[in-house]
């Protein structure tokens, strides 16, 4: 991504957050834990071997996020509840 795409794509996020501004937080919270991508991960009822894998914490959560259909709501929720200062993907 360039310079211009990267200043683009965050355009089209702030108007798509400002969209989201009169949603209220418990409406927000309730579809994120409701169609969140990531809360329907589940590794079984044992815990995960660790696989070697080289990808980051971060980068395996970007994948996982790439794919979710709530992301605008749930970064509108992550703004809400940590402030600009998130570390969230
Ligand atoms: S955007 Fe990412 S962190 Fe947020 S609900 Fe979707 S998968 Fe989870």
């Amino acid at each position: 991504m360039n310079e211009y795409e990267d200043e683009f794509s965050a355009e089209q996020s702030a108007h798509r957050l400002d969209d989201m501004e009169v949603v209220p937080t418990g409406v927000l919270s309730e579809l994120v834990t409701r169609d969140g991508a990531c809360m329907w991960l589940t590794a079984g009822p044992e815990e995960p071997e660790w696989a070697g894998d080289e990808a980051t914490d971060r980068e395996v959560a970007a994948r996982i996020c790439a794919g979710c259909g709530v992301r605008d709501a749930c970064l509108e929720l992550e703004f809400r509840t940590a402030g600009f200062a998130t570390v969230g993907v």
